[in-house]
């Protein structure tokens, strides 16, 4: 009732003052300013540029039917590059977006000369909000890291898990349990925390602070999936919802499909798209929340493109959602020895496998970029019977730093609160720098 006498009330303003309410100094290309967004979603496809998006689009709901976050009604472009480097890695495009300036490669939420930069966890908690992370990777890999603690380089995955016990966020899930020994979960729980290690003790916790670690290392690939085990990003994206709107003054929500981005080194479309579709599910559920809270801006964007991919025309959607595994598994067992080659793609490529796909795959082996080996032949010959093409593995092999990613502008799509302010071509950093201004109360 009263928000109904609240919007009479404005609009009567508006009448008697002859204004609609648009701020004098809006220079935002005429979009009208709205309220302040009291929370924000963002959403990162890592490694997802808009070809993954089309061919996510295309091998799951279909050509026609489109993913959720194309029902925007913002969209914008960003650009990723890094200092020093045209093309980025997670690490200084997290931290763009989490402390609004650019980086170099491998650096979290620190400048290039190794100064501490303001991340969204800290602007958050001076402004009494809270923070969730939530990542399939390992919630100690770059994307959620540069949101909440500050390293010179990403690879120090144990120092990030310690450092996590400083940032005060108070939803941290994903997998990295290898990360946090018995002595470091002591710790987080003498400071409140208390751990989720499968999927069921996740959706049973009502507690405040929770820690959600459902694999030793990375969760498995959407394809792979044990859904009794590790939960869902859609499930844990909601999880986390549930526990930060308990926060009155609102909060801040990472939900990373960080696998998005392996798939795409391992050049395996048939798996990327199912974690595209995972990813997708978890942005339907924040629009959901979004539309029902109505304070809640969400945004939907990638780090990064990733694997030169290449939709030709003989893209067979068939074959995409034919495959049952990912590379990633099948390589694993013929190299355990469980099965040869020619069996694993029989039983879990969705195709017959003839006598030329399993001597292609021999022969792409030797040339593939360490560590992915079997794996990336595997992958790279099953995408191209797909229809699917990717860098050359030999050049993708000389990728020596980010192993394989993309220069290319990554897409913004929007809705909320302040979803106009993420229009036109932007730096990466300057997203960072919206969504706080978009959490910012009017001065
Ligand atoms: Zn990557």
């Amino acid at each position: 009732m009263w928000r109904h006498m609240l919007a009479l009330a404005v609009a009567l303003t508006a009448l008697l003052c002859g204004c609609n309410g648009a701020d004098e100094n809006d220079d935002n290309g005429g979009v009208k300013p709205e309220k302040p967004a009291r929370n924000v979603i963002l959403l990162i496809g890592d490694g997802m540029g808009v070809g993954q998006v089309t061919l996510g689009r295309l091998a799951g709901p279909g050509v026609h039917e489109g993913l959720g976050l194309e029902k925007t009604p913002y969209v914008g472009l960003v650009k990723t590059y890094a200092t020093g480097a045209l093309v980025t890695d997670s690490a200084a495009a997290g931290t763009a977006f989490a402390t609004g300036r650019k980086t170099t490669n491998g650096t979290i939420g620190m400048s290039p000369d190794g100064n501490d930069l303001e991340n969204l966890a800290e602007w958050c908690r001076k402004n009494g909000k809270s923070v969730g992370l939530v990542t399939t990777t390992t919630v100690t890999h770059a994307t959620p890291a540069c949101f909440a603690v500050h390293c010179s380089e990403r690879k120090r995955e144990s120092e990030i898990a310690e450092l996590y016990l400083g940032s005060g966020v108070e939803v941290l899930m994903g997998g990295g349990l290898r990360y946090f020994p018995d002595s470091l979960q002591k710790q987080f729980r003498n400071r409140g925390y208390s751990f989720a290690l499968d999927r069921q003790e996740m959706m049973k916790s009502r507690e405040p602070h929770l820690i959600g670690l459902f694999s030793p290392s990375h969760m498995d690939f959407e394809i792979d999936r044990d859904p009794t085990v590790q939960p869902s990003l859609e499930e844990m994206a909601l999880k986390a919802l549930q526990v930060l709107d308990e926060d009155k003054d609102g909060f801040f929500l990472l939900v990373e499909g960080g696998r998005i981005d392996h798939a795409c080194h391992g050049h395996d479309a048939g798996t990327m798209v199912r974690d595209v579709a995972a990813f997708d599910l978890a942005v339907r559920a924040a629009v959901a929340f979004a539309e029902r809270d109505g304070n809640t801006l969400v945004l939907v964007t990638a780090d990064h493109a990733c694997g030169g991919l290449a939709i030709t025309e003989k893209v067979s959607v068939e074959r995409l959602r034919a495959q049952k595994a990912s590379a990633e598994k099948m390589a694993r067992f013929v190299n355990d020895g469980k099965q040869d080659l020619a069996a694993v793609l029989r039983e879990w490529s969705g195709a017959e496998p003839d006598e030329d796909t399993v001597k292609q795959i021999r022969g792409l082996e030797d040339i593939s970029a360490v560590p992915y080996g079997l794996q990336n032949a595997i992958a790279h010959v099953l995408s191209e019977r797909a229809g699917v093409g990717w860098h050359p593995l030999h050049i993708q092999a000389t990728h020596l730093v980010t192993k394989g990613h993309d220069g290319a502008d990554v897409s913004l799509y929007a809705w909320g609160p302040r979803a106009g302010d993420f229009t036109g071509v932007l730096e990466n950093t300057e997203v960072g720098v919206r969504i706080r201004r978009a959490m910012e109360k009017p001065r």
